[in-house]
């Protein structure tokens, strides 16, 4: 079987902190690395706001388990596992993924942690490594597993790139025009058939 290496949010569930921002009303928390392209002033930003609003773990995890998957996510997942061993490599840390994971039948995620007081302040937050998506890649070939890999954005190229075949879901224009090389999926019927077609590709 290859392993089936998903993106998370813009595949399976929406962006969180914009979503989170929704929830709460807090404007300023949807600023992403479009707005603020260095991640740890991003980062930074988004801690000084959830402390100035009070917001510790607990809250955040409430507002969190309101959230849902994308519309058919859980049976695109389902559909997915028949076929491949599905790993989910992603940016968001386990505080914020893994009440949604639940939502999701817990499918394998491999991601980062934050930092968190006793008091539930999130005072810091740990990258496991730079660029994991495309090292986790790495590391599958170096256990001769084949890798089918699809992702949303940016962040995803260098995963997509690595894999034995890479598929874009739902990307940004700008996105597409920069990556020519990877087909573009719509909707999940489309991801399931360029899933098929990798799946021959690569056999
Ligand atoms: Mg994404």
């Amino acid at each position: 079987m290859k392993v089936a290496c998903l993106d998370l949010e813009g595949v399976l569930v929406p962006e969180i902190w914009i979503k989170f921002a929704e929830l709460t009303g807090i404007e300023e928390l949807k600023a992403t690395t479009r707005d603020i392209p260095d991640y740890n002033v991003l980062m930074q930003q988004r801690l000084r706001i959830l402390k100035e609003n009070n917001l510790g773990l607990p809250d955040i995890q409430k507002v969190i388990s309101k959230m849902s998957p994308m519309e058919g996510a859980k049976e695109f997942l389902d559909w997915l596992r028949e076929r491949f061993q599905i790993v989910i490599l992603s940016d968001t840390f386990y505080e914020f993924g893994m009440p949604l994971m639940k939502q999701l039948g817990y499918p394998t995620l491999l991601c980062h942690k934050l930092g968190v007081d006793e008091d539930g302040t999130i005072s810091d937050y740990h990258l496991r490594l730079e660029d994991p998506k495309r090292k986790a890649i790495q590391r599958f070939h170096e256990l001769n597993l084949t890798c089918i890999a699809t992702g949303d954005s940016y962040n995803d190229t260098t995963m997509l790139g690595e894999a034995d075949a890479g598929i874009l879901f739902c990307p940004p224009q700008n996105v597409i025009d920069e990556f020519p090389q990877f087909p573009v999926a719509k909707n999940y019927e489309d991801l399931k058939e360029e899933f098929l077609k990798a799946d021959k590709a690569t056999s």
